[in-house]
Formats: structure tokens, sequence, C-alpha cells
């Protein structure tokens, strides 16, 4: 079984790590670089990016974060996640870093400061329809790059067509949290981004021995 960390420094830790047992994976708290190493791919999750990334930086695990992710390492950010695995931020304080790894620009609290938490439908480039999808203080994706495929975009309402999911080869990113509601095809994406990684890393280890 794939081995799926969920860093655990600050956030909705437990109702990711629940969502990728569901999908078949080991789930792990990461606190540790020891532990981010023993990952086969990572969950970064909602809570609030400032402090996430301030706890990371003082746990010495924010250079490992990005070594990681920069070196191949699935990883899945959700709200906070997608700030953190984002290149570019904006309407965050000046000296917020991030982990990146995301050919993006996300806007935090894009939704309107004023808008805490609400539900809107998302249209998913995943086979079985829309996605009910919850939004708490979310972000959403300003600007693409090219290499970035847009996998979900807002539907109806003031923030029609907003982009809210994307893929960039190993790395996914929601705006929303699909860890809180019964809809698992986000975190069955992943997990099968993380088993076809594994697979891939075995089949070169192989050729390398028989070769
Ligand atoms: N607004 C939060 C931030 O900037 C994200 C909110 C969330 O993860 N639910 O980090």
């Amino acid at each position: 079984r794939p081995v799926v960390g969920v860093l655990a420094l600050q956030g909705d830790v437990r109702e990711h790590l629940a969502a990728l047992r569901e999908q078949g994976a080991e789930p792990v708290a990461v606190r540790r670089p020891e532990e981010l190493a023993a990952v086969d791919g990572l969950v970064l999750p909602g809570g609030e990016s400032t402090t996430i990334v301030k706890l990371a930086a003082r746990f010495a695990l924010l250079e490992p974060l990005r070594a990681a992710v920069r070196g191949g390492l699935p990883a899945y950010g959700s709200c906070a996640g997608m700030i953190l695995l984002a290149d570019r931020i904006l309407d965050a304080p000046p000296d917020q870093e991030t982990v990146g790894g995301l050919d993006v620009t996300v806007r935090r609290n894009a939704f309107g400061r004023q808008v805490d938490s609400f539900e809107s439908e998302v249209g998913l480039g995943l086979d079985g329809g829309p996605l009910r999808a919850v939004f708490i203080r979310a972000p959403w994706v300003e600007e693409a790059g090219a290499g970035v495929e847009v996998l979900g975009r807002v539907v109806g309402g003031a923030a029609d067509g907003r982009i809210v999911a994307v893929r960039q080869g190993n790395v996914v990113a929601t705006s929303f949290h699909p860890e809180l509601t019964g809809d698992r095809r986000v975190h069955e994406l992943f997990v099968d981004i993380v088993r076809r990684h594994l697979a891939e890393r075995a089949g070169c280890a192989h050729s390398g021995a028989a070769g």
C-alpha cells in the first residue's frame, strides 16, 4: 500500500488521514524531515497558510518540502495547501513564503473577506459529473501557467468560472475541501497518481538492476 503523508503542523489533518485510508493508502502524519523522507506522497491540508508555513520553517521542514516537491514527490494541497504549493500568491503578507512547485498565481481569501464558508457546485474534469464543494475562506487560482491542467471551475454565482482545481504533473491542488464531504474523487485521483509514481520508480530501479 502506498504510504501517503499528511503535513500535520496545523489544520484539518484527521479528515485527510481518513479519506486517504478509504482510498487504500496507508496514511501517516508528517511533522519531521525523517517522516517526510519516508512517504510516497504528501497531502498539505487546509488551515491557515501563514501559520503552516511558519511552523514548517521552525520544524526545519520548509526546505525538505521544497526539495521533495521539486524532486517529483506527488503532492496534493487543499485550500491553505493550495496556497503553499503555489509559486506565486496574492493578498498574502509580503514575507509569506511558499513551498511552490505549482506554476500558478493564487489569491488568498479570494471569495471576499466577509465570505467565511459556503457551498458551491464545481464542474470537475473527472468522471462522475459536477462536485458539491465546501469552501472555507478559500483561495482561487488567478492565473495558471501553460503546463497546468485546469481540473475544476466554479459553476454559477458571483465566482462563476473561477479556477478552483488544478493539476501539474504529480501536483494537485483544490480551493475546496473534499475531505469534508463524501465525494472522494480528488483523493482517489491523488492516490492513483501516487501509485503510478511508485510503479514508475520500481520500474526504473528494476531496469537499472537488470542493466
Ligand atoms: N484563508 C486560509 C489561508 O490563507 C485558507 C483557509 C483554509 O484552508 N480553509 O491559509
